[in-house]
């Protein structure tokens, strides 16, 4: 899509703090406001979650007659009173709901409520102007003018150890920043959008934002590749992206993970073959490499199904390439309820075929649910910690917004085999 305007019903991406990848998940969302994920499905002219799961893999038609009309009914979706959780529709006056004017993104049914939530929420209220400025940004990713161009790495990726290590080596980015501002794309979206255009300042904060998410994932794939200590330069690589789902695929385009070729300049070929269930229709939808691809390059493919069903049909058979290294980005097997038939055979499959693994998760209390559970496999856990390359885009509980946000790939756990247990004396 890159470069071009998409057709409006493509073009409507729900924010991946508004996606529910299983349907527990979205009608969760009614345990904090009774009656939101309905709301959710009438905005989008949906009838229920599997509509609205089609729409999210490409498959349905979400029909917004404008761009207008597209930003309000996602407006719409964040319309309840931040107190006391009552929707619009649930008011004697359904327009007595009013923004908080200084973030414009949550809303209060009355005066009392917006009182009463005042001392929580003005410790929110900064961040979730932010999200609220980040959350429309993000549309320009798939019009394709965000990720802004990089460049090529001046330094080893092992110097290179945090994000102003890495912006220290762009140059100067005001230039690639403004020619976004000035696009047309930019200026259409703040003309529908239901609030005004920030100030330059602060819209290109929030480009950075965005962008941050978007190349977190070639960066915290890169660090994996170290941790593995595997070297592209000596020969190619083949990494699988296990879980791969809407925020790795949808819109994806064949070049997404270039930083990686800008990392490791003059490698020996890298491959990324994404799987997972949810892996949506696009260009990258193509077969994985029997053997390795062109020098200097980065390939994407994808595989729709679970990771071990692609391990038999596909990897076993010599139809693809067996990983050098594994990465998962919030892979949620913690909170998973069908952890047996999904991410269990997977995890004993990385573990049985000594797999370097490296997974991502949004906090803390993820990454420790998620330690306990390897550790419980006998998985052998080589390191773990806050992640350096963690995006910087804040990221709302939509139904809860005057919580702590968290972060995409903000933790990791880096896994290898089996863990050796000491013998008794
Ligand atoms: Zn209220
Ligand atoms: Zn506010």
């Amino acid at each position: 899509m890159a470069g071009s305007v998409p057709a409006l019903p493509d073009s409507f991406t729900p924010s991946s703090d508004s996606v529910y990848s299983d349907q527990f998940g979205f009608y969760s969302l009614d345990s904090n406001v009774p009656g939101l994920s309905k709301v959710i499905l009438d905005k989008l002219n949906m009838t229920d979650y599997k509509e609205y799961r089609a729409a999210l893999e490409g498959k349905g038609r979400v029909g917004f007659r404008s761009h207008k009309e597209m930003f309000q009914n996602l407006e719409e979706t964040f319309k309840f009173c931040a107190c006391c959780s009552k929707l619009s529709s649930n008011l004697p006056d359904p327009k007595a709901l009013k923004r908080c004017i200084k973030c414009l993104n949550v809303y209060y049914c009355s005066k009392d409520c917006q009182k009463k939530d005042w001392s929580l929420h003005k410790k929110f209220c900064k961040m979730l102007h932010k999200v609220s400025i980040d959350r429309l940004v993000e549309w320009l990713i798939h019009t394709g003018e965000l990720p802004f161009p990089t460049e090529a790495w001046s330094r080893p990726a092992k110097d290179i150890r945090c994000w102003d290590d890495w912006v220290s080596m762009q140059g100067d980015l005001t230039p690639r920043l403004d020619t976004i501002l000035s696009g047309q794309n930019m200026t259409d979206l703040w003309t529908n959008a239901c609030r005004p255009r920030p100030e330059e300042a602060e819209l290109r904060k929030s480009v950075w934002r965005v962008c941050s998410e978007f190349f977190s994932r070639s960066l915290t794939l890169g660090l994996g590749i170290q941790m593995a200590r595997l070297d592209p330069y000596s020969r190619p690589l083949t990494v699988h992206l296990v879980g791969a789902g809407h925020n790795e695929t949808l819109g994806g385009r064949t070049t997404d993970m270039d930083e990686l070729g800008r990392m490791f300049l003059g490698h020996q070929g890298l491959e990324v073959v994404m799987v997972g269930p949810e892996v949506v229709q696009g260009p990258i939808m193509r077969p994985p490499l029997r053997a390795f691809g062109p020098r200097g390059k980065v390939y994407i493919s994808a595989y729709k199904g679970l990771y071990h069903q692609f391990w038999e049909e596909i990897v076993e058979k010599g139809e693809a390439a067996k990983p050098d290294l594994v990465i998962g980005f919030h892979p949620g097997f913690h909170a998973s309820q069908g952890l047996g038939e999904g991410w269990l055979p997977t995890l004993l499959l990385l573990r049985d075929y000594n797999i370097p693994s490296i997974f991502t998760m949004y906090n803390d209390a993820e990454l420790q649910y998620s330690l306990q559970i390897l550790i419980e496999l006998e998985i052998d856990v080589k390191d773990t910690g806050a992640n350096p390359f963690s995006s910087q885009k804040p990221e709302q509980v939509q139904s809860s917004p005057n919580k702590a946000p968290s972060y995409c790939s903000a933790f990791y756990i880096y896994f290898q085999g089996l863990l050796e247990t000491q013998q008794e004396e």
